[in-house]
């Protein structure tokens, strides 16, 4: 995507876009900047209708939403290009490899045939200069095919350093947003969006807490790794429950959370009890004794938003409910006025 807007005509466009994103309660980041940019100048008309849309359903734009806009219009191009050109390095370098190696084996080859002729020429005649120039070529392709190997060598380095360098990569994209035990979003995602829900002028968000019943006890009775198993299951059904812009998180130790833009607090509640049933017929069968463990259940608070409240009143709400229903017993569903 480009944008060959002249000077004048790009700072109006910046002048129309600000208002707009402080409206709806955009954070000023360069991503935002780019997003709403591209959208004053209605340059790209998908863009907008898709923009209108989250507005009308949300009253903001969600990052989580905002991000897979800026890389669906924005920078699609851009990436699928510079993994074209990544792939065909990659190619050209497997090709070069493969080029070198064949010239190894060549010069190797030729080596070997001059050897055998000066053995020949040795038995046959007795003319020592003829002798001694075919001696220096033979030394000659010994340090071609030496010099070959070596390039070879370093092309297979720098393939093993660009696949580090990929993988590296992709694990630092990961490590910044996903909790590595459960793959769920981490807390820093979680805050970062809600803060935006909570200085929207018209917040439609709703808070889900989820801690697991007596855990602590179910370490102590299964052990530390059975823990982590339960813990994965666990997120493993509340991420297939929350797809986006829903936000499935690990909030912390054996605490998750359901961020859910869009929801009053009677369908949190009812996508609340989905998970909590689902959570309740969990089965592990133990390895060591082949018994099955059905013991695994969670509670749940429940609070929505309300307007001009901040990210800790919310939170503190929805513990308040999660609290409620521990003391009602544990497993089921509460709601916060
Ligand atoms: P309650 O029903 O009141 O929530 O009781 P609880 O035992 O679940 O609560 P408590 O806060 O006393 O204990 C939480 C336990 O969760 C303690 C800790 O051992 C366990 N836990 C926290 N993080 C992890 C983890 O990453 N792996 C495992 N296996 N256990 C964890
Ligand atoms: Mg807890
Ligand atoms: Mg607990």
């Amino acid at each position: 995507m480009k944008f060959a807007d002249n000077p004048k005509q790009a700072a109006e466009f910046l002048r129309q876009a600000i208002p707009l994103m402080v409206k709806h309660s955009i954070p000023p980041n360069p991503l935002n900047y780019s997003l709403w940019y591209a959208y004053v100048s209605q340059a790209l008309p998908e863009l907008n209708t898709q923009m209108d849309k989250t507005l009308e359903v949300y009253g903001t734009c969600p990052n989580i939403v905002s991000e897979k806009m800026f890389r669906e219009y924005l920078l699609k191009g851009e990436i699928e290009n510079a993994e074209d050109i990544q792939n065909a390095l990659l190619s050209v370098m497997g090709d070069l490899e493969s080029s070198a190696s064949s010239t190894a084996q060549d010069t190797e080859a030729f080596n070997e045939v001059l050897q055998d002729s000066l053995a020949a020429l040795r038995d046959s005649s007795d003319d020592q200069s003829l002798e001694t120039i075919i001696q220096k070529l033979a030394v000659n392709t010994e340090t071609i095919s030496e010099s070959a190997r070596q390039f070879q060598k370093k092309i297979d380095d720098a393939q093993a350093e660009i696949n580090t360098l990929k993988e590296e990569l992709e694990q630092t994209r990961q490590d910044a947003t996903i909790d590595p035990l459960t793959g769920l979003f981490n807390r820093r995602v979680f805050d970062m969006e809600l803060e935006q829900y909570s200085s929207a002028a018209k917040p439609d968000v709703s808070l889900v807490m989820v801690d697991i019943d007596f855990f602590k006890k179910f370490n102590d009775t299964y052990g530390h790794q059975m823990g982590d198993k339960v813990l994965q299951y666990v997120a493993k059904l509340v991420m297939n429950e929350c797809p986006a812009p829903f936000l499935p998180v690990r909030f912390g130790g054996e605490e998750f959370a359901m961020l859910l833009p869009g929801q009053d607090t009677s369908a949190s509640a009812a996508l609340a009890e989905k998970v909590r049933l689902k959570i309740q017929s969990i089965r592990i069968k133990q390895k060591k004794t082949g018994d099955v463990i059905s013991s695994v259940t969670a509670s749940f608070g429940v609070a929505r938003l309300a307007p001009g409240e901040s990210v800790e009143s919310l939170i503190a709400r929805a513990d308040a409910s999660l609290y409620k229903a521990k003391e009602a017993g544990r497993n089921n569903v509460q709601t916060a006025d």
